[in-house]
């Protein structure tokens, strides 16, 4: 497999990373300590710049007002664009919109797209997922039970969702509800675009996750459905298409998160070399000539780059074979990258000393993210469960 990046490419990726350096990082204390409206201004004036750069949207085609190549390229961008916590979300290919943005392209009606997509892919309005219920294991969503029942050409909604991402001030959700409660546990759900303003909807609160409590994009609400009332047309593909949509939406996507975590190994190495370098721990030496430091670094240096070898090639093997075939390789490169980065990022946190548990470095930000990281689309041991099953049965 052969991964010599093109010209083209390695200038594309060599002007993000410019961007994030000489724009984004610069910003970052602004979100680290909780400076909102600050920062939702700075992150605007950045967003706009990009667009004028013409890299906006990376995931997305050029047909819907996007950049996107194929998915090895967008993984490799993903990996950049993942060493800052603002990256993706200033390039316009953020989590949970990104998702909802591919969803929409691939199965939203005309008027769905033109209506909901278009803005969207813009940057003018945001969106959020809701699936994942407090009362029901989101490991086996077959399990879900918040209702959607079709009464004279309006679904009239009703449930509890929460760790729904980026809620606050989102214009709509995609909620995945139950609409044929006795068909087979994989046709029973479907995927319905709610707006927020629906009367009826809720935001109960924004859940505070490890001590942290976003705003707007970065917070992780939850919701109810109180007897919503949306139109027919708000469903998207056919009713009971909820767990073939899902897969859709969380497979590829997976290997943005996979790069993305891959991009938070990569910048909290960097950290910990800058501290390395610089603190003394003698009048005669600094931390970076302590064997176990330079054992530590050179461990994170070799579990990031075997890792990312496994990601590509399965990025790779979907843009070559389509996403069927690399089936299995998706659900080892989830739980393993999440794990890997994991380690990493615990390691340049544990350099840094006392400054690695603050806010004054990204460090502490991307442990809660990676500690996350191995919940979200998928706990670590499901994923374990579903790879070892395929390959046990093949
Ligand atoms: C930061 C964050 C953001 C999120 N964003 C969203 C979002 O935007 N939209 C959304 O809908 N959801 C979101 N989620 C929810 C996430 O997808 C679920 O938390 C995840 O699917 C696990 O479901 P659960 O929490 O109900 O855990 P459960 O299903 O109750 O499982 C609990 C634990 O049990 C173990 N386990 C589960 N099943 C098995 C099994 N078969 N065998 C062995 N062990 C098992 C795992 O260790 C798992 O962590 C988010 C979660 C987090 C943490």
């Amino acid at each position: 497999m052969n991964f010599t990046l093109s010209d083209k490419l390695q200038n594309k990726l060599n002007r993000i990373q410019s961007f994030l350096e000489k724009e984004i990082y610069p910003i970052e204390h602004l979100f680290l300590n909780h400076h909102w409206d600050e920062l939702f201004a700075a992150l605007e004036s950045c967003r706009l710049k990009v667009k004028s750069l013409k890299l906006w949207a990376p995931n997305m085609p050029k047909s819907e007002g996007g950049t996107f190549e194929n998915l090895t390229e967008l993984a490799l961008i993903g990996e950049v664009l993942g060493q800052s916590p603002l990256g993706h979300f200033v390039f316009g290919c953020q989590a949970p919109d990104a998702g909802n943005a591919e969803l929409l392209h691939l199965f939203g009606t005309g008027e769905q797209k033109e209506k909901w997509l278009k803005p969207l892919v813009a940057g003018k309005i945001r969106s959020c997922f809701a699936m994942t219920e407090p009362h029901t294991a989101g490991s086996n969503p077959t399990l879900l039970d918040s209702r959607a029942e079709l009464k004279d050409g309006n679904w009239h909604i009703n449930g509890r969702k929460w760790f729904t991402t980026s809620a606050e001030g989102a214009a709509f959700t995609i909620a995945m509800v139950v609409t044929n409660p006795d068909a087979p546990k994989h046709k029973r759900a479907s995927m319905i675009i709610v707006p927020l303003e629906t009367k009826g909807f809720e935001i109960v609160r924004n859940i505070s996750v490890m001590g942290a409590k976003g705003k707007g994009y970065f917070s992780h609400a939850e919701v109810t459905f109180n007897d919503c009332v949306v139109p027919q047309e708000n469903i998207i593909g056919g009713d009971g298409d909820g767990f073939a949509l899902a897969q859709e939406r969380l497979g590829p996507g997976r290997i943005q998160h996979c790069m993305r975590w891959l991009g938070i190994g990569k910048r909290s190495i960097q950290v910990s070399k800058e501290f390395l370098n610089r603190r003394k721990i003698s009048n005669s030496q600094v931390l970076a000539q302590q064997p176990l430091m330079q054992a530590a670094i050179a461990e994170s240096l070799a579990d990031l780059s075997a890792a990312r070898l496994l990601v590509l090639q399965t990025a790779s093997n979907i843009d070559n074979y389509g996403f069927e075939k690399a089936k299995n390789e998706v659900s080892l490169i989830k739980f393993h990258t999440a794990n890997v980065v994991q380690r990493v990022v615990d390691r340049s946190l544990q350099s840094l000393g006392g400054l690695g548990m603050t806010d004054d470095t990204v460090l502490s930000f991307f442990y809660r993210e990676e500690r996350a990281a191995r919940i979200y689309d998928g706990a670590d041991e499901v994923h374990k469960i579903v790879a070892a099953k395929r390959f046990l049965n093949s």
